[in-house]
């Protein structure tokens, strides 16, 4: 039997953050994990933005998670020799009266610090910006599908990643002290639970309210566009690679699979043409289904009659932001009481 510290289940954004902490603080630890060719981590688009939603607020607990998120992706990427973290102005195009009339509402020092007018304004050639746009210059993307992989690949060279094909639940061997997959000869004195989505079907963390959403995405070629800034107007297109942006996304709760459909596709495209003047082709198309938990906030915390296991999930929209404070909430044991889930079982 080889002994590891701590066993982590799914190499998502959530296990991948976790990892990384283990692996600053000098323990030792073993990813499991389910390769799928379309998650919501490898989709991602890993935008980060400091006001969000319909409702142009402030995002939750925006400055402790951000101060927080820059420091992590910074470590890692000096650790991996490649920068996976991008500052890149975004701007908002108002949709309607509405977002317009909650925008002069927000003239307030608080929202003030994160918000201008665009600066260049946005080209009329190429974006319609009739009712006008704010741009967010403290904004930023994590390249998450670079994230996961080129953190798969240090986890492998240090013998601490695993692929799993066979339903793993069935294999772990739950004590008070300790986990033991016989089949996989590994032990180890707890276990984190970091399988986005698929927790839905996790018989030790049952019951939990998820309102998983799936999300569709296109990669467009745009050759006239040359704006290095994100858009967002209900939908968000962002740069990519030369003349290369993605685009999207869509939600939806009904049928939660991984399969990119026509409706998602022109969903999109409707959104798009209703703020981009230019002609685009589409390369790509990828769907996934995002860990939405019912209250929209992460979900963290050890299980209460079974301390060994952990669980980090529910990072919805936001897991580039969310997954570096909340993985060392986790560790650190010092988990606030409204995303505990242990209150959610007991
Ligand atoms: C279309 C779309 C756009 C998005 N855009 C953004 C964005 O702009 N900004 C942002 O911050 N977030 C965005 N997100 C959301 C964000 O990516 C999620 O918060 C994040 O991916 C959640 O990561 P996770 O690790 O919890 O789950 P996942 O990414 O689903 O990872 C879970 C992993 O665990 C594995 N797994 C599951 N169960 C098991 C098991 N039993 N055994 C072994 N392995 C298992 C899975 O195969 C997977 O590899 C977007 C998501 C989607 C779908």
């Amino acid at each position: 039997m080889q002994h590891f510290h701590s066993i982590i289940v799914g190499q998502g954004i959530a296990g991948t953050t976790l990892a990384w902490r283990l692996l600053f603080g000098g323990d030792s630890f073993c990813v499991l994990n389910r390769v799928e060719n379309s998650t919501s981590s490898l989709i991602a688009a890993g935008l980060i933005s400091p006001i969000t939603g319909q409702r142009l607020v402030k995002s939750w607990r925006w400055d402790e998670v951000w101060p927080e998120a820059q420091l992590f992706y910074e470590r890692v990427s000096k650790e991996l020799g490649e920068t996976l973290l991008f500052k890149k102005a975004m701007v908002r195009i108002f949709s309607d009266q509405e977002e317009v009339d909650r925008f002069a509402k927000r003239q307030i020092p608080e929202y003030l610090q994160w918000m201008r007018l665009p600066d260049p304004p946005l080209n009329p050639a190429w974006f319609q910006n009739t009712l006008g746009s704010f741009e967010m210059p403290d904004a930023a993307q994590l390249n998450s599908r670079q994230y996961i992989l080129r953190s798969r690949e240090r986890f492998e060279s240090l013998k601490a990643y695993h692929e799993v094909e066979h339903n793993l639940h069935e294999m772990l061997k739950v004590e008070k002290d300790g986990i033991t997959i016989p089949s996989l000869g590994i032990k180890a004195d707890r276990l984190f639970f970091c399988e986005g989505a698929e927790a839905r079907f996790n018989p030790w963390f049952p019951k939990l309210r998820f309102n998983a959403a799936k999300g569709e995405v296109l990669t467009l070629r745009i050759p006239e566009l040359l704006e290095d800034r994100m858009i967002n107007r209900g939908i968000w297109l962002t740069p990519h690679e030369p003349t290369l942006f993605r685009c999207g996304s869509t939600y939806e709760w009904d049928q939660l699979d991984s399969t990119p459909t026509d409706a998602g596709k022109k969903q999109i495209c409707e959104k798009l043409r209703g703020f981009m003047n230019l002609p685009f082709e589409i390369v790509d198309h990828q769907a996934a289904v995002r860990p939405v938990i019912d209250a929209g906030k992460p979900l963290i915390g050890y299980h209460p009659a079974l301390h060994c296991l952990g669980f980090l999930n529910g990072l919805g929209s936001k897991g580039s932001l969310l997954a570096p404070f909340f993985s060392n909430q986790l560790l650190e044991n010092r988990i606030d009481s409204e995303i505990d889930v242990a209150r959610f079982l007991k």
